[in-house]
């Protein structure tokens, strides 16, 4: 009987990505996903450590199974990732009965590492260096990118999927941890790219989105002189067939230069949307921060970017109570919220990470009870813009890929009918509207009715199409309607 598999993941882009690559090298092992720990031989935790809250998830989880393991001691129990890399002794001494310990550098252990715990019945620590105990070229060589090979049954959705372009961060801002658990900035080669691009066009896969802590700081040097920038990667993986839609995430405010935003604007399979968070709109902030910006500096960026990328999107990550922030500064954040039209912002209240700087130099001197209140008073004023450029989109038509099923789909009897369905626009927009389950991987052309702060609402244009009858109670071919349902061009406002 094949071996059972469990795996819970949290935190950003790049954990689901590796999650994903862990499952699809396991799967190849022999190993069955299921959906509940306790009947798995292998149960995983793929963890984050950017904000406490994350880490007391896992310590959480990990409790809750530890009687379960003491009732089945030959069940493997592994913690993996930033949690595994920052915290590898902790781990260990807060729950004894993990088996298995592997950093973010060195996920392709995990088969070798569990293989040896069946055979010793001994704990497994894979790690990567400190990033101060050892030259930067051993530092590197310690942390490896994560790249088998793609398995499409165990993506998300198989006609969209994340793609590693480079790992690391060398950015440092005080408050983060990530440059030491994902260690030095490195960049992919651009051909293993290419080729990954291409097999997962070959799978089916439409829509690639390009990853990377400071993804527009990828820079892949070939050692004579030349160098591939995310401009000329862009610029090869739009030659790809079958792939319709490039996205990139997430970029670092200092490194969006001229030649990425002309290779936006230029390429049209890439979308005009940006995610570049600023954090604060204070510069004594962004200063203790370490952003290597000021508020002026990131304004003179937004407008560059939106006077290059005409009806581009753009949004942005805050945190609110960091330390030493005032009323004063909090309200620059939210003059710059109010002011900078973001489609949407990320706001998290300051988490002090051991380990870095902030935690290091500074005081935690914002109570709790005032980052909450500053985190719901900064999301009100973005609510208010996100509901205004909604609004602005009312009567446009928008080009969605999608999906899925929206959240209340399930309410609807999808053998009788159209039901809800959920798309997002080339703008990262999401937008619900009603249609056949089989528009699922479909790119659709949208009329937009309504809107809230979070959501658009439309419906399928559908007097382009051919050979539909419209007598309303027919509105969808009963082909893919990828064959009758014409593509139209954005951008648009
Ligand atoms: N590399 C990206 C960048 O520089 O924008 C973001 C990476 S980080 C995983 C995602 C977001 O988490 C950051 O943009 C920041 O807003 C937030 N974050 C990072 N460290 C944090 C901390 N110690 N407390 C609260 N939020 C934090
Ligand atoms: Fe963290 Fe700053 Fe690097 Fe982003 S750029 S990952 S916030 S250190």
């Amino acid at each position: 009987m094949a071996k059972k598999l469990y795996i819970e993941t949290v935190g950003c882009q790049m954990n689901v990505l590796d999650s994903e690559l862990v499952v699809g090298s396991l799967r190849r092992q022999g190993y069955e996903l299921t959906q509940e720990p306790t009947e798995a031989d292998v149960i995983l935790f793929n963890t984050c450590s950017v904000r406490q809250h994350a880490e007391d998830k896992i310590y959480s989880a990990l409790g809750r199974l530890r009687y379960h393991k003491q009732r089945h001691p030959s069940k493997i129990l592994g913690v993996l990732g930033c949690m595994a890399q920052k915290d590898q002794a902790l781990v260990r001494r807060r729950a004894p009965h993990v088996d298995i310990v592997c950093g973010t550098g060195q996920l392709a252990r995990l088969p070798e590492l569990i293989a040896e715990v069946e055979r010793t019945g001994k704990p497994q620590l894979a790690l990567s260096l400190d990033r101060k105990a050892a030259s930067r070229t051993e530092v590197e060589q310690s942390f490896e990118s994560y790249d088998p090979l793609r398995d499409p049954s165990m993506r998300p959705s198989r006609f969209q999927a994340y793609v590693r372009i480079m790992i690391g961060c060398d950015k440092f801002c005080t408050y983060c941890i990530v440059p030491q658990v994902r260690g030095p900035e490195q960049s992919r080669r651009p051909d293993h790219i290419i080729w990954e691009v291409q097999q997962l066009a070959a799978e089916g896969c439409r829509e690639v989105t390009l990853l990377g802590q400071t993804v527009n700081s990828y820079n892949y040097r070939l050692g004579d002189g030349r160098h591939t920038r995310l401009s000329d990667l862009l610029i090869r993986i739009h030659d790809t067939p079958g792939i319709d839609r490039i996205k990139f995430i997430t970029s670092f405010p200092r490194d969006m230069s001229e030649d990425l935003l002309d290779a936006v604007r230029e390429l049209p399979k890439v979308s005009p949307y940006l995610h570049v968070p600023v954090q604060s709109g204070c510069n004594e902030v962004l200063k203790r921060m370490k952003r290597l910006y000021t508020v002026e500096y990131y304004q003179e960026m937004l407008a560059r970017c939106r006077e290059r990328i005409p009806g581009v999107a753009i949004s942005s990550d805050f945190i609110v109570g960091f330390c030493g922030e005032t009323e004063a500064s909090f309200a620059r954040s939210c003059d710059l919220v109010a002011t900078a039209g973001f489609k949407n912002s990320f706001i998290f209240k300051y988490s002090p990470r051991p380990g870095t700087k902030g935690h290091e130099l500074f005081t935690d001197d914002v109570p709790e009870e005032v980052k909450k209140r500053r985190n719901n008073d900064l999301l009100a004023i973005q609510n208010g813009v996100s509901l205004a450029d909604h609004l602005a989109r009312i009567g446009t038509k928008v080009e969605v890929l999608v999906e899925g099923r929206s959240k209340t789909a399930f309410k609807h009897d999808s053998s009788t009918g159209p039901i809800q369905l959920t798309g997002r626009t080339p703008t990262d927009h999401i937008v619900v509207f009603e249609g056949n389950e089989r528009l699922i991987g479909q790119f659709v052309t949208l009329a937009i009715r309504e809107a809230t702060a979070f959501t658009l609402f439309g419906d399928v244009v559908i007097e382009e199409q051919v050979g539909v009858e419209q007598n309303g109670s027919q509105r969808f071919p009963a082909a893919p309607l990828e064959i009758s349902v014409p593509r139209v061009s954005l951008p648009l406002i």
